[in-house]
């Protein structure tokens, strides 16, 4: 075998250079992903697991956390919960949706943007998806708008953020709620406006994978409204206000954030902004390497509401292309390889205003064009200069034909 060991430093990074090389496999996600970390993490496990109190849930770390993510996002107030669906049923439900009620959501995301709108009792509406940012169309989801509708919930897609000032409009022009799916958007901002507050309410999620994942499920609610926060609060915990055990107000749920994470999560918060940019920074370069090449979209240039959570590309003959990046070394994502409307537990509702003419299933072209090219590529902040380099140069040489 022949071993790498050019560093380029053409991410233009600081420190992070090539020193593993490009053989052997490239993970998707890295199983170092909390390596800098990794002793706070014991000590976090030993103190907390050990401490006197015993307090495992719902703690102070928990509540320095909500404080801090708030503080950082400059809105009133966050609530962390178990996970991010729990965060988008927690939220659906403290708005008061329920049955009757329509959703608007994209065909193209995962499940858990129709399984929360179909746990509350109320049914998701699938619209198509623009073919540029793979986000919810704000033209299509009017067009999906009627009586029973109300709420819209766009979700950030892979690393582009939905047309929010769209859908704010929308949703003030037409008297319905708007909730933001940011799960995998946190630490991006649109025109200088957070990810996760621009609607009634937003969520994150923490699970491993996101921008700011962590080991282990949670998720969080991001609201400027105190009484949608304090209704969320007493739902995350079994209808309780907190205040008094065992008395319950509303039909809640379990949905209660871990004090070890907490505390993790306080203490690798300063250090988001940069594994972000250094994610950025990966992202450029493989924009600048890859658009153009025939068969090949990448992503829409530009800095303002990205965050790159994954690299997605589209390609003509993805499955070909991944392939390759696997013959050469290189983990990729497929997502969603199938629309939401097509998955068997949505297929019975996906009929729902579907405009005229496409009741036959083709109401969403985008969300199927997509659904059939797209390809993710590794980009986490722990990818080496020369590992950015291998997989742009796999890209180019099977776009390219040479082999
Ligand atoms: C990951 C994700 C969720 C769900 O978050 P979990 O913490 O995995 O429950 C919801 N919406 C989107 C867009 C996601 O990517």
């Amino acid at each position: 075998m022949t071993r790498t060991t050019r560093t380029t430093g053409t991410t233009g990074t600081t420190g992070t250079t090539g020193t593993t090389g490009t053989t052997g496999t490239i993970p998707f996600f890295p199983p170092d992903l909390f390596h800098e970390d990794r002793d706070t993490l014991l000590r976090l496990l030993y103190e907390i697991g050990t401490g006197r109190e015993q307090k495992f849930i719902l703690g102070e770390h928990t509540r320095r956390f909500e404080a801090a993510l708030a503080g950082r996002l400059g809105t009133a107030d966050v609530v962390a919960c178990a996970s991010g669906t729990g965060a988008l049923q927690l939220v659906l439900t403290a708005l008061g949706i329920g049955p009757g009620d329509e959703v608007v959501v994209p065909a193209f995301g995962c499940a858990p943007l129709a399984a929360s709108v179909l746990h509350t009792g109320a049914v998701p509406v699938f619209a198509d998806i623009d073919p540029v940012t793979l986000t919810l169309d704000p033209a299509d989801a009017e067009r999906r708008i009627g009586p029973r509708t109300r709420a819209l919930m766009p979700a950030h897609m892979f690393s582009v953020m939905a047309d929010m000032p769209a859908f704010t409009a929308l949703a003030a022009a037409r008297g319905l709620r708007l909730v933001e799916d940011s799960a995998v958007a946190q630490g991006a901002s649109l025109g200088g406006r957070p990810a996760g507050t621009w609607g009634d309410a937003g969520v994150y999620s923490f699970v491993q994978v996101k921008s700011f994942g962590m080991p282990g499920e949670g998720g969080a609610v991001v609201t400027d409204d105190a009484e949608t926060a304090r209704r969320v609060r007493m739902l995350r915990n079994h209808g309780q206000d907190g205040r008094e055990r065992f008395l319950h107000h509303t039909i809640g749920l379990n949905s209660r954030f871990d004090e070890i994470q907490a505390a993790f999560q306080l203490h690798r918060l300063p250090g988001l902004t940069a594994r972000l940019a250094r994610r950025a920074r990966i992202a450029a370069h493989y924009t600048e390497r890859l658009s153009g090449l025939p068969g090949i979209t990448t992503p829409p240039p530009g800095t303002d509401g990205r965050c790159y959570y994954v690299y997605t590309l589209l390609a003509d003959d993805r499955d070909a292309l991944r392939d390759h990046l696997a013959a050469h070394g290189v983990a990729t994502h497929v997502y969603y390889p199938r629309v939401l409307p097509d998955q068997a537990g949505f297929a019975p509702v996906a009929a729902r205003r579907q405009p005229p003419g496409e009741q036959g299933g083709d109401g969403w072209p985008h969300a199927r064009h997509a659904a059939a090219r797209h390809l993710s590529l590794p980009v986490h902040h722990r990818l080496t200069d020369a590992q950015a380099e291998h997989i742009a140069d796999t890209v180019r040489a099977h776009a390219l034909g040479i082999r």
